[in-house]
C-alpha cells in the first residue's frame, strides 16, 4: 500500500478544527485531527511531500521520518507536532481500516467499554468561536449579518464580574445531561487583578474565585467532580493562596495554576496544596512531560493527542505517568474526530481519568460525522464503537458549509 495523497480542511467551529486525509493506491483513507495553530495547513501541506509512496501501515517509522525531515526547521516541539499528530492519527485509522480492527485494538486492547468524559463549561456562559490567534469572533453557526466585535482571550477586560448564577445554572444544565465531571474556569471578569501581566491576585479576585466555586458545589453537592482551570496566569504564591481557599471544595483538579514549563514552580504549587494540580495541554512529545512526571510536579497529566504527537507519544506519557500512579485526563478541543481518536486512547491506557469535552454549545458538532451512533456522547459517555479503524467519516456537506473561508477543503 502506497500513500498518494494529504489534503487538509478546516471547520470553523468554536476552535479551528483542522483535518487531514491520508489517500491510499487502495483506496482507503485515514482521517486524523489537529490542534489548531496559524499556518497549519501550510505546514500539513509540505509535509505531503515526505509521505508520498510511503507504506502508511510503517506509523511509527513515518513518525521518525516527519521528525527528521522538520528537525532543520528547529521542531523539537511546537506547532509541527500538532500536524504530525494529525497525520498520525490518520495512519492508524488506514491501518485499523485494512485490518478491519477498531484502533483501541491496535493500541494493545481496551481497559473500559465506555469513556467517561467531562464537560468544559468554560466561564459559566457559552465561549463562543476563538480563532487560531485566540481572538474571539462572529460564530459560523449563527446568522452572518450578527455584528461581532472582536475581542482577545487574554487581553484586558473590564466586563462585569462573571455572576454566581450563571455558574450554579450551567453546572445543573451540564449535569443533567449525565455529566459526572464539569470544569470551569477560575480566571474571568471580576478576577482581575491591578495589571494584567504580572501573575498576581488580589483579595476580591480570590474571593470571586471562591465564590464562584462555592456556587457550583452547592449546586451539585459532592457527588459531581468538579475541576477548575487557571490558564497558566498566576504566581505560584498567589495561586497557593487562593487553593488553600479551595481546599473545603475537594476539586478532582487546578487546572494549569502557572506557567507548564517551570517544572519547579509546578513542583511549589504541587507540594503546598491539597488539590491535584493538572497540566499538559502546552507540552509537547514524551520529553515534555518526563521531568514533571517523574518528580511528582503534578497530580494529572492533560495531554492533547490533537497535538502532543500522536496517540503512540499519548500512549508513551500515560505509561510513564502510570508507573508514578499518576491519572491521565485528556485535553481536547476537538470536533467528533480528534474526541473520537482520543478516546480510542483512552480506552487503551489503564490511567484513565476523564476526557474533556468542549463544545456543547456548538449545535453541528454530531451532524459533521456519520457513520457512527449519534449523539456520540450519550449521558456523559463514549460509548466505542466496534468499527475498524477510527469508526466514523466526515460529513463533507456539512462540513463544506463551516468550512473556513479561504482554506482548501480537500
Ligand atoms: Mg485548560
Amino acid at each position: 500500500m502506497k500513500i498518494v495523497r494529504l489534503k487538509t480542511a478546516v471547520v470553523e467551529g468554536n476552535f479551528d478544527w483542522t483535518f487531514v486525509r491520508i489517500e491510499t493506491d487502495e483506496g482507503i483513507h485515514g482521517l486524523g485531527e489537529c490542534f489548531f495553530a496559524p499556518g497549519l495547513t501550510s505546514i500539513l501541506r509540505s509535509l505531503e511531500h515526505v509521505l508520498l509512496g510511503e507504506d502508511p501501515r510503517d506509523i511509527h517509522r513515518l513518525f521518525r521520518k516527519l521528525q527528521l525531515a522538520t528537525s532543520g526547521a528547529g521542531s523539537v516541539a511546537g506547532i509541527v507536532y500538532n500536524a504530525i499528530s494529525g497525520i498520525e492519527a490518520a495512519l492508524w485509522d488506514v491501518l485499523g481500516q485494512w485490518l478491519e480492527v477498531p484502533i483501541y485494538r491496535l493500541l494493545g486492547g481496551k481497559f473500559r467499554d465506555r469513556i467517561r468524559v467531562y464537560a468544559d463549561c468554560h466561564g459559566g456562559e457559552a465561549l463562543e468561536s476563538l480563532d487560531e490567534v485566540l481572538r474571539s469572533r462572529a460564530p459560523s453557526w449563527t446568522a452572518q449579518t450578527i455584528q461581532h466585535a472582536p475581542k482577545d482571550y487574554f487581553g484586558e477586560s473590564d466586563e462585569a464580574p462573571s455572576p454566581l448564577d450563571d455558574y450554579r445554572e450551567h453546572a445543573l444544565a451540564m449535569r443533567s445531561k449525565g455529566y459526572t465531571v464539569l470544569k470551569f474556569d477560575l480566571d474571568v471578569p471580576g478576577t482581575q487583578g491591578s495589571d494584567s501581566y504580572n501573575r498576581c491576585l488580589t483579595n476580591r479576585a480570590i474571593d470571586h474565585m471562591v465564590g464562584l466555586t462555592g456556587a457550583i458545589r452547592e449546586a451539585v453537592g459532592f457527588d459531581t467532580d468538579l475541576a477548575v482551570d487557571c490558564h497558566w496566569r498566576y504566581s505560584v504564591s498567589d495561586v497557593v493562596k487562593m487553593a488553600h481557599e479551595l481546599e473545603p471544595f475537594r476539586l478532582l483538579w487546578l487546572e494549569d495554576p502557572v506557567p507548564p514549563g517551570n517544572a519547579d514552580a509546578l513542583r511549589a504549587v504541587s507540594s503546598r496544596i491539597r488539590i491535584p494540580v493538572a497540566t499538559g495541554e502546552n507540552l509537547f512529545l514524551v520529553e515534555g512531560f518526563r521531568e514533571i512526571v517523574e518528580t511528582h510536579a503534578l497530580g494529572i497529566v492533560t495531554p492533547d493527542v490533537q497535538k502532543v504527537g500522536g496517540l503512540s507519544v499519548a500512549c508513551q506519557i500515560a505509561n510513564m505517568a502510570d508507573e508514578q500512579t499518576i491519572p491521565v485526563a485528556p485535553h481536547n478541543i476537538s470536533s467528533p474526530v480528534g474526541t473520537l481518536a482520543s478516546a480510542h486512547y483512552c480506552a487503551a491506557i489503564p490511567n484513565f481519568l476523564a476526557l474533556e469535552f468542549h463544545a456543547d454549545h456548538v449545535p453541528f458538532w454530531n451532524d459533521l460525522v456519520e457513520g457512527m451512533e449519534k449523539p456520540l456522547i450519550q449521558d456523559g459517555f463514549i460509548r466505542l464503537p466496534e468499527k475498524p479503524g477510527l469508526g466514523l467519516q466526515l460529513n463533507e456537506d456539512v462540513a463544506r458549509k463551516y468550512a473556513r473561508k479561504g482554506e482548501p477543503f480537500f
